[in-house]
């Protein structure tokens, strides 16, 4: 049974203490948001934590402007894998609070649905400080960057060279109020717009802007993790991978399929596509918290067997060996030499 911390008590972090609760081989004990932390080493109910909307008002919860140092620093020995679903506005907020981990002298598994390509590269620049701290510690391990983005580094596997990676997504919600951080930070993609910005703005002149565009925001070469994380696996340069994506804060309902395209090369010299399509009966956090909880499990897989440091969803897949840059080129010149050797 593994034991897990959730900093966050918004939407994913709600939705994952009712997922756990599905799951026989994982134990929610500790849950923070900002003004309170609970830990109950008997296990917490998801549904009573989705009831009550936030810790604070837990039966138990023990009220706190310092809920994360609070909680980890007094339950750490018994929490053996954490959740950050916290926002992450300004681009800082989650590695600091990876640092702050780090010196409260937590020993286990962490895992984060971080978006930002500048995120996830100060994530790894933690690397051997998490390491020397018996961290190990799996960044990008939400939808994108996430579960699509390994879906590609699998997909590479047929190809020699990987020419192009498209992701797409669609994402549905009733009301942008149940995911206030993936919003904002969605916001902060659109012209004019930054997570500094963003992460001053207040509620009102956040739904403002999503009244302008009659609540759907239309992301287009976004800054996401999936191109430095599919670059760090060795699958193909950053600037082959392109994200972008559709969100109606005002229903439920996908507007477009959330979709991965890998294009490379086979050893053969043929061009081809592959593409994985996630249903669209599945919410954002279904496809966030569902890999959130398997990359934790191979996290402590990986944590039995020695791994530290910072790893990132997409290097937990078959590796991917680059190909020769100049293997089309001595290809024709030993033909070109054969032609000359038959005639
Ligand atoms: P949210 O706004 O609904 O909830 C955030 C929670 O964090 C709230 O409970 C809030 O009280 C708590 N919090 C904020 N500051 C805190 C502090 N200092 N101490 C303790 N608690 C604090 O957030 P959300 O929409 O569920 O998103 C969570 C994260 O998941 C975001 O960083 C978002 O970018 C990420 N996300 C990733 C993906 C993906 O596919 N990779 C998709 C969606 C969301």
């Amino acid at each position: 049974m593994v034991n897990i911390a959730i900093l966050g008590c918004g939407g994913l972090g709600q939705n994952m203490a009712l997922l756990i609760e599905q799951k026989k081989d994982f134990k929610l004990v500790g849950i923070c948001d900002r003004n309170a932390y609970f830990f109950d080493e008997k296990g917490i109910s998801g549904l009573i934590v989705k009831d009550a909307n936030s810790v604070e008002k837990v039966h138990g919860s023990v009220k706190s402007t310092n809920s994360i140092k609070d909680l980890i620093s007094n339950y750490k020995d018994k929490i053996d894998a954490i959740f950050i679903a916290l926002p992450n506005l300004p681009n800082e907020f989650i590695p600091n609070i990876a640092q702050e981990i780090i010196s409260i002298r937590y020993k286990g598994v962490i895992v984060d649905a971080l978006k930002r390509t500048k995120a996830v590269e100060m994530i790894k620049r933690l690397d051997s400080d998490l390491k020397r701290a018996d961290i190990l510690y799996l960044t990008g391990c939400g939808a994108t960057p996430g579960l699509l983005t390994a879906a590609a580094a699998l997909a590479a596997q047929s190809f020699v060279e990987v020419l192009d990676v498209t992701i797409t997504f669609g994402v549905g919600i009733a009301n942008w109020e149940m995911y206030k951080a993936t919003i904002r930070e969605d916001i902060a993609h659109l012209p004019g717009f930054n997570p500094e910005i963003v992460s001053k703005m207040t509620d009102k002149e956040v739904m403002k802007e999503l009244e302008k565009r009659n609540g759907i925001l239309e992301l287009h070469h976004m800054e996401h993790a999936d191109d430095i994380m599919l670059e760090l696996a060795n699958v193909c340069s950053r600037d082959r991978v392109t994200t972008g994506g559709i969100v109606d804060t005002k229903n439920p309902k996908k507007p477009i399929s959330t979709n991965v395209k890998i294009t490379g090369r086979t050893f053969e010299g043929k061009i081809s596509t592959h593409q994985f399509v996630l249903g669209d009966e599945t919410t954002m956090a279904a496809n966030v918290n569902g890999p959130i909880l398997g990359y934790m499990k191979s996290g402590l897989w990986l944590y039995d067997l020695g791994t530290r440091g910072a790893l990132t969803s997409a290097c937990i897949m078959p590796h991917f060996g680059a190909a020769k840059d100049n293997y089309l080129e001595i290809q024709k010149r030993q033909k070109t030499a054969l032609a000359i050797a038959a005639s």
